[in-house]
């Protein structure tokens, strides 16, 4: 295993300790400078078992120890994949001594995510499994008195996010993309702590810190256009060093606060299916479950 870290934006070598020291600081420093929480408050972690949000599960525990931590996990029913990562997050809680939420999909909803490809969600798996984490993560934490909840969206996620939004001019979900979303009726506050810390950072403190993640790739995700994406921003960067930093902090500094004032915040009502706050009639989670459920009885 390497024994020290490039920084590519740097343009410098860290050894093993100086860089662990070096991203845990750049990581309260996010949580500070946004006001995402304070060192005391009742979290909720959203954990994959990947490498980022495994490295932001260790991370936080170390930098704010009397921070009370729920880690919250999805067991996607996607086989091996999932039980790996499930595993994996199993045994970094056990380690921290950190309250780990199990919430298995088959059990509790009644299907899984390879039911979804039997069903015209097949095209977009992606988006489907998107809808469904964003809703399940919402509302576990919200059942479980967690009022902010911490998600492991990194650097290189906003950039790939961004550049297909703002390639597509869709501003609605622009807006929505930043380091803090505030809470509201039924909706826990979310905040993205390693918003400024790249991939390859998260890989080297996983590592470093002997972190436990999960390797595997998920079987559904082949050849998706988001990694697509996110390779060909990786050439941008080797060309344009610096180029990620750029985009995200113009974004966030420049065209947030303008497009804010454009763009009208959608009116929420209650899904009449489940109750939780949405945009139309009924909720886009409640629409998928409907469907699935066809197909996993069927
Ligand atoms: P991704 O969209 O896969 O890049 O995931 C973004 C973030 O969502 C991760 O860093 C986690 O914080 C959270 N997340 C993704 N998958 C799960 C899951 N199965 N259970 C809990 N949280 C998840
Ligand atoms: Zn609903």
């Amino acid at each position: 295993m390497e024994e020290a870290a490039y920084v590519d934006y740097m343009g410098r070598w860290l050894c093993k300790n100086c860089f662990i020291e070096f991203y845990e600081k750049k990581l309260k420093n996010t949580v500070l400078k946004y006001g995402m929480f304070g060192s005391r408050d009742l979290i909720g972690v959203a954990v994959s078992g990947g490498k980022d949000s495994m490295s932001m599960l260790r991370a936080l525990s170390r930098i704010f120890p009397d921070l009370e931590i729920k880690a919250i996990h999805i067991n996607l029913g996607i086989g091996e994949y999932s039980r790996d990562s499930e595993r994996v997050v199993r045994e970094l809680c056990d380690e921290l001594g950190v309250e780990a939420i199990i919430y298995d999909l088959k059990e509790r909803e009644g299907f899984s995510l390879p039911d979804l490809m039997k069903t015209t969600y097949r095209k977009r798996i992606c988006g489907a499994c998107g809808i469904i984490r964003r809703y399940l993560l919402n509302r576990i934490a919200w059942e479980s008195e967690v009022k902010i909840l911490a998600t492991g969206h990194t650097l290189d996620d906003t950039v790939e996010l961004l550049f297909e939004l703002y390639l597509n001019g869709r501003i609605e979900e622009i807006v929505r993309v930043k380091p803090v979303l505030e809470g509201g009726d039924k909706l826990v506050k979310k905040v993205k702590p390693l918003i400024e810390l790249t991939d390859q950072e998260n890989k080297y403190y996983a590592d470093f810190t002997e972190t436990p993640y999960s390797e595997l790739e998920c079987p559904l995700v082949r050849g998706s256009r988001m990694l697509r994406r996110k390779e060909l921003i990786s050439r941008i960067e080797k060309e344009i060093p610096g180029f990620k930093h750029t985009l995200y902090k113009s974004h966030v500094k420049r065209f947030l606060p303008k497009l804010e004032e454009l763009v009208e915040k959608p009116e929420l009502k209650a899904c009449r299916n489940c109750g939780m706050p949405t945009i139309g009639d009924l909720c886009s989670y409640c629409k998928l479950v409907s469907r699935a459920l066809e197909v996993a009885k069927g």
